[in-house]
């Protein structure tokens, strides 16, 4: 069974013009997962009628660009589309730690008071607004299996990539190179070496450490302003990946 990846993003943390880094995964099937939610993303789902189709959210770490909609995604879902119970959305965090800290460190001064359906101010948790799902493994179905795998990002934090069913990787934001075997590969990356301030892998060491023929079958996204300025197929690469674009895996 095919599945439809669409990007609904492929900004860098700071270039919000391309939206945030994130994307969908759909096939026939009635559940639609999205890949982080960060702050332009309720917006954009909007944009494309498909908020209310997101039953499942997933996330890869705590920056803003990759969870900052989770507030607007979760009173929206209650408020607006009434989902609460077992309508309200699945969200796959990869440990108990990730939860903990997205919810006391991130959520909770917004979403921490809520009203019930008489309208009485309740306290909430992440678990008012999310159903959640807490490991390593992402089965939800009717799409391949996803596996959590943690990668060096930002100091003391914690990422993690993405091995989406046997042959496509998401590297989440990382100062790593990718693996070498899988067929598709997505791709954070920043421009310039930067030294110790490096948290992001560099186009320039992608440029000259990947062999080729891992060159070609990688996308790059996350993308930093001024991207336009290099030119990512003459240097080896499949592209730089814009907002909108499909794949089918
Ligand atoms: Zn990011
Ligand atoms: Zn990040």
């Amino acid at each position: 069974m095919s599945t439809t990846l669409r990007w609904l993003g492929t900004g860098g943390g700071l270039n919000v013009a391309l939206g945030n880094t994130s994307f969908t995964l759909r096939s026939n099937g009635a559940r639609t997962l999205l890949v982080d939610c960060g702050f332009t993303v309720p917006g954009r789902l909007m944009e494309l009628n498909e908020i209310e189709t997101i039953s499942d959210i997933l996330i890869t770490h705590l920056h803003a660009d990759h969870i900052g909609g989770l507030e607007t995604m979760g009173f929206y879902r209650r408020f607006i589309n009434g989902h609460v119970g077992e309508d309200r959305p699945t969200l796959h965090l990869p440990t108990d730690e990730l939860a903990h800290t997205l919810w006391e460190n991130a959520l909770k001064a917004g979403l921490g008071h809520t009203r019930d359906a008489e309208g009485t101010t309740i306290e909430a948790t992440l678990d008012t607004y999310y159903q959640l799902r807490v490991g390593l493994k992402v089965n939800v179905e009717g799409l391949p299996e996803i596996s959590f795998v943690e990668t060096p990002h930002v100091h003391d934090t914690h990422n993690f990539g993405l091995h989406i069913g046997d042959g496509v990787f998401y590297s989440g934001d990382t100062i790593n190179l990718p693996p070498h075997e899988p067929d598709l590969i997505f791709q954070d990356c920043q421009f310039g070496r930067s030294g110790p301030s490096e948290i992001h892998i560099s186009y320039e060491r992608l440029r000259d450490e990947l062999p080729p023929e891992v060159k070609k079958k990688t996308h790059l996204v996350h993308l930093a302003a001024g991207y336009e300025r290099y030119d990512a197929q003459a240097d080896g690469f499949a592209e730089f990946v814009v907002p909108g674009q499909t794949f089918e895996i």
